[in-house]
Formats: C-alpha cells, structure tokens, sequence
C-alpha cells in the first residue's frame, strides 16, 4: 500500500464533469489498496476572476482581506470535489489550509510554510478516508488566513507529501509531462519520462511554467518524488528525482524562454565598494525580483551593471534606481523592455564542453544579437 498525494490544478477542476472525473480518478487509486491525499486548486479562472472583482470595489486592498478572498476558490473547490467522492462512495472530507495544519508566516499574498502539522489529515487518512485540501493557503503565526501565492497548491501537495512521507506527488495538470521545450512554440517538442531536481528547478526558473519553482525547490529539499502528469489523458508523464547517473544522459535536456522580463543598466557606475549593494538593497527592499546580473570590466574607473526585473516591476525599478544613479554618482539608468531571455538546461554540461559555443553559433545563424550571457553549472 502506497501513500500517494495527488494535486488537481485549477483547469482539472473547473466544472462538475471534470470534477467527477478526478473522483473517479481518486476512487481507482483507492480501490487498489492505494492511500490518497487529494489537494485542489481553485476551478479553472477563478483566482483571476476574485483578483479582478477587488480590483473593481476598491484600490485598496489588504493583504488580510485579500487571502481570505482568494482562498475562497480552493475551499470551494475541496467542497465539491468532495462531494463528488462522497456520490461514488468515497469516504472524504474537506481541510482548510488552518485545518490541515499549514502554519505560515504572516507575509499576506505569498506567505512561506513554517511549519506542516499534519495530525488532522493523518487522522483522517488513518479512518480511511481521502483528505481533500484547499492548496495555496494556510493560517498564519498572526492566526489569520494566508495565501501561499500564485501555483501555490503545488507548494501545498509536495509540503503535505514531505510530511506525511508519502511515496510519491502527481501533480496533474493540463499538459501531460515536462516537455524538451514550450510545445505551444515548438510543435517536435517531446515530452521527457524523468528529469532531475536540479534539471527542472533551473527550467521553471527560466520560464518553464509548470510545476512551480518553489514546489519544486520544496521538493528538491526534503527528495519528495513528483510525477507531473495529466488530468485529461492520465497517461505517465514525467518523473521527477535525484540525479541518476546515466551513461546516455543528454548534454542539453531542455530549451526554455521566458518574454516576462526587462533588461535596466546603470552606466558609468563609480568602480568601488558598496555601490552595487546601495543599489540591490533597494530595489531588495522594493520586494523588485531582480534575476540576471552582469557587471561589466571597469574602465578608467566606472563600469556598467546590467540586470532584468519583471515587466511589472520596471516602472518602480526605473524610479528609484534613476534616484539612486545620483545618490551613488552613476551616469544614468536606461531599459528594454523587448527583449526575451532563451535558456539551454541539462546535467550533461557538467562535463561536456563546447555547449555555450553551439548555442551562440546557433543564435548567430537565426541573427540573433545576444546582450547579456549568464551561466550556471548546468544551465546557459
Ligand atoms: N489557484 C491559485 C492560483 O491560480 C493557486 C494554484 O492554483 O496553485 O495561483
Ligand atoms: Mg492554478
């Protein structure tokens, strides 16, 4: 008897036929001597649909107002499917992030897990029921309702998976695995049976949509085993675990993109200590995402520091930054914000030179002028 935890995102989810689907799902999982533990996102649009409806009543939105509001989607969620089980004769029931004991900080609208007391959902698993738990959410230190951000119900099913030491966390969702490359771009683009922790960890940092980052950095933490899978088909789909040492491992696994950022440079910054920090203190301070960093060789004392923010955060990075460029006696701040960052990922790099030169020959045939280069030990 496996411990399996299964996490439907908001599109596998997001009528009662799609509900009853997942039910049934569940109900086989079940009937083979399996233990679930269900976790939910909110149906289809809807977390977009209660952002949009406090954007209508009012400017003002506080953060507590807020994750009560949208965790209503996942609770109405857990709700229904719940009941769905209940019509096909599975015993379940319904948790709160509160309820199913996700204790978070107090940081509204994207709090972070401080610590997973499952008793509740153990206890119900042990009456042999199928817990279905609203993702995203939790209570914080404060004992006010929070929101685990944006895909956070991923976060929710590995936590949950990490506590209980389940066995394995398929998370299903519209696409039916990891893919080489975006497949809406790339229509050859195949779907991988496993990756490694590290592999997808620096594709969703790069523009790989699904799962998110930090479930998977989650994952990689505490080695809970994911299979990203789909709702519709339920065919296998992609395994998610340690690195296996493999002879035939591909050099590059993945190609990703990511069209969401804008490139700033700070030019003619003076060449000396503390400026760079003056700089990323603030725009740290502003919550400013700030991801590529290059800093280029000084010359006759000044250098140029080059770096990209999200499309969101440009105008309030270009703000403060063009008053710090005073502050700290930099020549000017500019941006580009059309610009689109392209991303080569695999473990084989490690040890197989010669990876970048193809990748920038390949760029310089489609005409392609590179502005920035980055690295990391498997990922150009
Ligand atoms: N429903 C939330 C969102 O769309 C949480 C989730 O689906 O992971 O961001
Ligand atoms: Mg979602």
């Amino acid at each position: 008897m496996a411990l399996i935890v299964q996490k439907f995102g908001g599109t596998s989810v997001a009528d009662a036929d799609r509900m009853r689907e997942v039910a049934d799902h569940v109900a086989r999982t079940v009937r083979r001597g399996d233990q679930v533990v269900l976790v939910v996102s909110a149906m289809g649009k809807e977390t977009d649909e209660l952002l949009r409806l406090a954007g209508e009543v009012s400017v003002i939105h506080p953060g507590r107002e807020m994750d009560m509001l949208i965790t209503a989607g996942e609770r109405k969620a857990m709700a229904l499917v719940c009941m769905a089980l209940h019509h096909i004769g599975v015993d379940s029931e319904s948790f709160t992030g509160s309820q199913a004991g996700f204790l978070t900080d107090t940081n509204h609208q994207n709090a972070k897990i401080v610590d997973v007391r499952p008793d509740r959902v153990r206890a119900s698993l042990d009456a042999g029921r199928v817990p279905v738990l609203g993702g995203s959410q939790g209570v914080s230190t404060d004992n006010d309702v929070t929101f685990l951000g944006r895909g956070g119900s991923d976060t929710t099913a590995v936590a949950i998976a990490h506590a209980l030491g389940a066995d394995a966390c398929e998370l299903y969702t519209d696409v039916t695995g990891v893919f080489t490359t975006d497949p809406r771009v790339v229509p050859t683009a195949r779907r991988m049976s496993a990756i490694s922790f590290d592999e997808l960890l620096e594709m969703t940092a790069t523009g790989c949509p699904k799962p998110a980052m930090r479930s998977v950095e989650y994952a990689r933490t505490h080695g809970v085993r994911l299979h990203v899978r789909s709702a519709f088909t339920w065919q296998e789909g992609t395994w998610v675990d340690e690195e296996v040492p493999d002879m035939e491992q591909a050099i590059v696994s993945a190609v990703t993109h990511d069209t969401s950022e804008a490139k700033m440079t700070l030019a003619g910054v003076p060449d000396q200590p503390g400026v760079a920090a003056t700089v990323f203190r603030a725009l740290a301070d502003l919550e400013v995402n700030v991801d590529m960093i290059v800093q280029n060789v000084s010359a006759q004392g000044v250098t140029d520091i080059s770096f990209t923010v999200p499309h969101a955060d440009l105008a309030r990075a270009m703000e403060h930054t063009q008053r710090l460029a005073t502050e700290v006696g930099a020549g000017g701040v500019t941006s580009d914000d059309s610009i689109a960052r392209v991303s080569v990922v695999g473990a084989g790099m490690r040890s197989n030179p010669g990876v970048a030169a193809t990748m920038f020959e390949t760029l310089a045939a489609a005409g392609v002028n590179i502005q920035m280069i980055s690295t990391s030990a498997i990922r150009v």
